[in-house]
């Protein structure tokens, strides 16, 4: 049963009981909590008492003294008198046996009901024939003595029922109309909150539609909170289509980045094999060219396990004190050897005692050459490679600086995503998660990896780490 339906049940079926409940219970309490006759009463209890002398066969002072005063015993507000066609009392049970003219008894008689209503007396005159003779019994009380409340009393026929009922349906259907109209505006912001969610896309391409609610209360909130939050899921969505491309990609161009140096290889080999070469030099040069290609096939497939390890846990970390110059003195001996023959001018400043720290030295020197090879092989035209250690009181920074090509402004800010490359993935040689290990790496020391690029003037990659036990 959808909502508005199930509103209408509710309005009609507790607009019923409403009624039901207002009718009962305003009897039902009349009935306990007013005390007192009901004008209803008064008139049957003056007929029975005169049938009841009426069956007399005499209709003596006596008889009607016993009737009368064991009739005000029951009702002691009560006061009966019974008189004579004159207006002559001829029993009165207050004692005072008064002589009515027919004026007393017009005015006795004027006020009814209203007298009532005004706090006065409360006069039922009834008259009774016997034996030719009329007599009028005066059955007289307080208007105090009756109830206080009732309003049904003066109900005469069914029909005035209408003229209580119709302002009452009028007044109790207020506050369902105005129910309804406030249900009506919210279970519309509802349907339209549930379409919203209904027609959400994430695969599109179009951008999320907004769902348009200004006002401040928990649906308005509710419809903020789905706008940010269709916003987020459709952004976070893109960026994960658009790594899980980049991924494809760069594993389809990986087969063709194997194949190309081996192809190179296997024909340096074949040369070498066959002696077909001229001098002792080309022989060098082709063995060179096979280590390097060596090297190159076996950074890929290191860069391939990897994005795998990646995939699969975060980097764990072993801390133990290292000599952090020891390290750095180390590795530029080895990009020494590497750099050799090429004209690159290797530059190395240390301050002049050694800095020691407490890090996990293989993650450390895998970032170091991550960044000495990138600089090596992106940052080559510029001749030349600079490798820095500074400490302070609060960090050690290794610094990996050359005077290349550089990473253009647009590419900074993507610099450190996987699989992000500036030459979109086709020419060079990696799978663009080099520097993202790096930045996995301080951040595991609880360091900074901060870049800053102009082109053939410096581009610099520092790693910052704090000097307070990292982690
Ligand atoms: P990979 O080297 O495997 O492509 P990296 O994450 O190490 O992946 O580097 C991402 C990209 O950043 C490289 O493709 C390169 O374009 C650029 N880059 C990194 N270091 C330098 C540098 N020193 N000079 C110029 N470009 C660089």
């Amino acid at each position: 049963m959808i909502l508005k339906t199930k509103l209408w049940l509710l309005l009609v079926v507790s607009a019923a009981l409403s009624m039901v409940l207002f009718g009962c219970s305003s009897v039902w309490i009349g009935k306990i909590a007013n005390k007192g006759y009901a004008l209803l009463e008064l008139n049957p209890l003056a007929h029975s008492i005169v049938d009841s002398i009426d069956e007399q066969p005499e209709l003596g002072k006596d008889t009607l003294k016993s009737i009368l005063d064991g009739a005000h015993e029951e009702h002691p507000s009560i006061r009966f008198l019974w008189m004579d066609s004159n207006g002559q009392a001829i029993y009165d049970t207050t004692g005072l046996n008064p002589n009515f003219t027919f004026r007393d008894l017009a005015l006795l008689m004027q006020n009814m009901p209203e007298g009532y209503l005004k706090n006065d007396e409360v006069n039922i005159l009834t008259p009774v024939s016997r034996e030719g003779e009329t007599y009028f019994m005066l059955l007289s009380l307080p208007a105090s003595a009756m109830k206080q409340g009732e309003m049904y009393f003066l109900i005469r026929s069914h029909k005035s029922l209408l003229t209580l009922v119709a302002p009452l349906i009028l007044s109790f259907s207020i506050p369902f109309l105005l129910g309804l109209w406030i249900f009506s505006r919210i279970n519309k912001r509802i349907r339209k909150l549930n379409n919203a969610v209904n027609q959400l896309n994430l695969q599109s391409n179009s951008p999320v539609a907004e769902l348009a609610d200004s006002s401040k209360d928990e649906l308005g909130q509710l419809a903020r909170h789905y706008n940010s939050m269709a916003q987020r899921i459709h952004s976070q969505f893109g960026e994960i289509q658009q790594f899980e491309n980049k991924r494809k990609l760069l594993l389809s161009n990986l087969s063709h980045d194997l194949r190309t140096p081996l192809t190179t290889m296997l024909g340096c080999a074949e040369l070498i094999r066959t002696g077909n070469y001229k001098d002792q030099q080309e022989l060098h040069t082709r063995a060179k060219i096979i280590l390097q290609r060596c090297r190159y096939m076996d950074k890929l497939l290191d860069q391939m396990l990897e994005v795998s390890r990646q995939d699969e846990e975060d980097i764990t970390i072993h801390l133990q004190n290292h000599n952090l110059s020891e390290i750095i003195r180390k590795i530029a001996v080895e990009y020494i050897m590497i750099l050799d023959g090429e004209q690159v001018e290797l530059d190395v400043e240390m301050p002049d005692e050694d800095v020691q720290l407490l890090i996990d030295a293989s993650l450390i020197e895998r970032a170091l050459r991550n960044l000495l090879d990138n600089a090596v092989r992106y940052g080559k035209d510029g001749h030349y490679l600079g490798i820095e250690l500074t400490a302070d009181d609060q960090a050690v920074n290794i610094i990996v600086k050359d005077k290349g090509k550089g990473i253009p402004p647009a590419h900074q800010k993507h610099i450190f995503e996987r699989f992000y490359r500036v030459d979109g993935g086709r020419k060079g040689e990696g799978l663009g998660i080099g520097l993202s290990i790096v930045k996995d790496i301080s951040l595991a020391h609880r360091g900074t990896l901060e870049m800053n690029s102009r082109p053939f003037v410096e581009t610099r990659f520092q790693i910052r780490l704090p000097v307070s036990t990292p982690v």
